[in-house]
């Protein structure tokens, strides 16, 4: 297999993905705009071990506006994990950047995909695309009702991805994961807010009761997933971690392996979060050999012990 790009290579799961091709022995070009949706040191942290190997070769540059042809020059797939995240964030004058990042960044890729030939394209989506779980497991072909202008942009991607396969044959791949949490986790997603409060002795701030539930997938996990789906026939994909927490639980989680004591301030809900999310991953366990292996107080640890790190190196 050739050489493989890897688009948000500094971001939170795309680094992860980086250094576990890396640690495969393979050649990998990461593509990044470090673009202002939070810090860019926190990125260049993300990328540090990469960069040391030398077949990591970083291309900062926004996809917008880079030549792709020459990006792709050589390489055999492609792991298209670069977006504007966040449902919060995503609701009005913000929308034309998810339009941009997700949806026209995308297009483009695949454009330059369908020219080089041949390239295999795995495209990060979201759970996000289905809105909330109708109180069971859902599987790929359940209904998608996104209930958010950032997973209606996820959609649009994913539409663009099945597109280029019909028409230009470029082989295409949709994984939706479920939320994933882990060391690099970005900082405005629960997890990581409730670690950071958690640690530095301060109020951890929910929003909404704490009974939204979410199927919790760590991010060595969503990357075993990943690294199987490039090599694996074109095909729609949940990526599910099987263990479903509440937000309460995850507070509980945080107070179990911290040892810290604070105070939870309840506000209200944020427009676009779902209910509860509940992933059927069972075909990505026939077609790619997925199984989720790391549980919630283990992957929380893992987080918690690589945050506590984070805050030696840039205390706020
Ligand atoms: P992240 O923000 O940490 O990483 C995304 C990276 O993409 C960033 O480093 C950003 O600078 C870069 N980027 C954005 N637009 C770009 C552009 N136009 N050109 C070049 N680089 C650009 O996000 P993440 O949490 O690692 O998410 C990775 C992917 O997985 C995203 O597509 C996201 O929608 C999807 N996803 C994430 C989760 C999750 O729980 N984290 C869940 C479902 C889906």
């Amino acid at each position: 297999m050739g050489r493989v790009l890897v688009t948000g290579a500094a971001g939170f799961i795309g680094s992860h993905l980086v250094d576990r091709l890396l640690a495969d022995g393979r050649e990998v070009v990461g593509v990044d705009a470090f673009t202002g949706y939070y810090s860019r040191r926190t990125k260049e942290r993300n990328l540090e071990s990469a960069l040391r190997s030398d077949g990591f070769r970083l291309v900062e540059g926004d996809l917008l506006d880079l030549d792709l042809d020459g990006v792709l020059d050589g390489v055999g797939h492609v792991a298209h994990l670069a977006a504007e995240p966040g449902v919060r964030r995503s609701w009005g004058r913000n929308f034309p950047r998810y339009l941009s990042r997700n949806v026209a960044a995308t297009e483009r890729l695949l454009e330059a995909a369908g020219k080089a030939g041949g390239t295999k394209v795995v495209y990060a989506s979201s759970s996000s695309v289905y809105g909330s779980d109708p109180g069971h497991p859902v599987d790929e072909g359940h209904a998608r009702c996104p209930a958010s202008p950032y997973a209606l942009s996820k959609l649009a991607a994913e539409e663009l991805v099945g597109l280029y396969g019909r028409e230009r044959g470029v082989p295409g791949t949709v994984l939706r994961y479920f939320t994933v949490y882990g060391p690099r986790q970005r900082p405005e997603m629960a997890l990581s807010r409730f670690l950071f409060s958690a640690l530095r002795g301060r109020p951890v701030d929910v929003f909404g009761d704490g009974g939204q539930r979410r199927d919790m997938t760590f991010v060595a996990d969503a990357v075993e997933a990943t690294v199987a789906a490039l090599e694996a026939p074109a095909g729609v994909y949940n990526v599910g971690g099987g263990t479903r927490a509440t937000v309460d639980e995850m507070i509980q989680a945080v107070r179990k392996v911290t040892g810290a004591t604070f105070e939870v301030r309840y506000g209200p809900e944020a427009e676009g979060d779902v209910r509860s999310t509940w992933a059927d991953s069972g075909l990505a366990g026939r077609a790619l050999g997925y199984t989720p292996r790391v549980g919630l107080e283990e992957g929380v640890a893992a987080q918690a012990e690589w945050a506590s790190r984070a805050l030696v190196a840039a205390p706020a």
